[in-house]
């Protein structure tokens, strides 16, 4: 199957009489006949749902959809795309362990590694994406377990150099993790330039319509765990009588460690009338991120030409610096998300903000209706002035979640805004 048809079709096939469209299976619980089937399960030996914090009907169909848009063999979601970036990395890591990430990541991911995670005794190193491979490798230590970055950085919108990191990865013989959340597997799969997991929190485009917070993890199935360093993979657990996740599970291991050990002891699972808004919003997910990336990259071009414009941060737009890795990456398209700075102080600013009428005033970004929001005045308003410059957040720095709506209006929309500080 096509792209297309795996957002509609992967997942579910309903056998004679069934419901054509996947259920909700609002139940937390499951019946058997008999004991023996029910000892089987929880030695898991014999697939099948027990218990919906481990695995549910409904979110199962969500799984394999979202293993098969990306490419990869199995999927876990979970409860928020936090949820998913911390259950990828405790996977791997434990006390004393080391990872590597881009400096250009989600706050709440930054917040994770620089904080919660050194609280948990799990060192990170941040490095400069824009560094060549020399460089990044003085990062490595032997006990280094993961590389981490994003396709598309929020907010920060840059582009990741996968091969290069992929590279890193392997110098440092770790799986590198790529949150692809911006991208979407429609406009970039990272398992294909040697990414061996992907994240999502599929509260952005792939639910598509800001009614459903989750996450999701999935696995590529080509990373080599048998060997020492990640002996938790090849040797036996003994909270399932001595299973061997590489022996009983191959390709799968990663994935079903994930959900048998941390689903299990940490439950962030995601409601199962969740996975249904998700799965209905990946069904979708073609048509719609053709349209954010068609209207974003109208209302780039406009603001680039807008004589109140300073600048424009867009990797669509020729004159980006990451233009060339947008290319190699995302030949077809980008996410809506994009920022530029008008001219003038944070009073201005406000005052542009405040006169949008169709683009709504949200924190949130990518899904179908379009918003704006002011850092200075709102994510960032506790940093102070240095901080900001530190950030790259000018007083005039808007951000701007381009949706699905008549580009025409949208320009209209920006437009009268503009007339409004004029
Ligand atoms: C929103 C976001 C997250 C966090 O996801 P939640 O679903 O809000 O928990 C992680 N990474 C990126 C890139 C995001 O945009």
């Amino acid at each position: 199957m096509k792209f297309e048809t795996q957002c509609l079709h992967a997942g579910y096939s309903p056998k004679n009489g069934e419901p054509r469209v996947q259920p909700i299976v609002q139940s937390t619980t499951y019946t058997y006949d008999s004991a023996e089937s029910i000892g089987k399960l929880f030695d898991l030996q014999e697939a099948g749902f027990f218990y919906t914090r481990l695995a549910n009907p409904t979110t199962n169909a969500a799984e394999e959809k979202l293993a098969a848009l990306e490419g990869g063999v199995a999927a876990l979601c979970t409860a928020s795309g936090q949820a998913a970036t911390f259950y990828a990395l405790m996977n791997l890591v434990e006390s004393g362990d080391h990872f590597i990430s881009t400096t250009n990541i989600y706050g709440g991911t930054y917040n994770l590694f620089a904080h919660t995670f050194r609280k948990m005794g799990v060192e990170v190193t941040f490095v400069n994406q824009d560094d060549n491979l020399d460089e990044l490798r003085k990062a490595i230590r032997p006990n280094t377990k993961a590389v981490f970055g994003e396709t598309i950085s929020n907010p920060t919108l840059r582009v990741l150099d996968i091969e290069k990191f992929a590279a890193l990865a392997q110098a440092a013989n770790a799986p590198l993790i790529i949150d692809n959340t911006f991208a979407t597997p429609y406009f970039c799969r990272p398992f294909e330039y040697g990414a061996n997991i992907v994240v999502h929190s599929t509260s952005k485009y792939l639910d598509g319509h800001a009614v459903a917070l989750g996450g999701a993890i999935i696995d590529g199935g080509n990373f080599n765990w048998e060997q020492e360093k990640f002996r938790q993979f090849s040797q036996p657990d003994i909270t399932y009588h001595g299973l061997v996740y590489t022996r009983t599970f191959g390709k799968a291991a990663y994935a079903v460690k994930a959900r048998v050990q941390l689903m299990r002891d940490l439950g962030a699972t995601p409601a199962p009338q969740n996975s249904f808004l998700l799965n209905l919003g990946m069904e979708t997910l073609p048509l719609r991120m053709k349209q954010h990336y068609a209207n974003a990259q109208a209302v780039a071009e406009w603001l680039e030409r807008h004589p109140m414009v300073e600048r424009v941060n867009y990797p669509g737009l020729a004159s980006s610096k990451d233009y060339e890795l947008k290319q190699k990456y995302m030949p077809n398209g980008l996410c809506g998300v994009l920022s530029f700075e008008l001219k003038g102080d944070k009073q201005t600013a406000m005052k542009w903000l405040d006169s949008l009428q169709i683009i709504s005033r949200e924190v949130h970004v990518a899904d179908i209706r379009s918003c704006a929001l002011h850092p200075a005045t709102s994510t960032h308003r506790q940093l102070s002035d240095e901080e900001m410059r530190a950030a790259n957040i000018t007083p005039g720095f808007i951000r701007l979640s381009i949706g699905i709506e008549n580009p025409e209006d949208l320009l209209a929309d920006l437009q009268n805004a503009f007339d409004q500080i004029k």
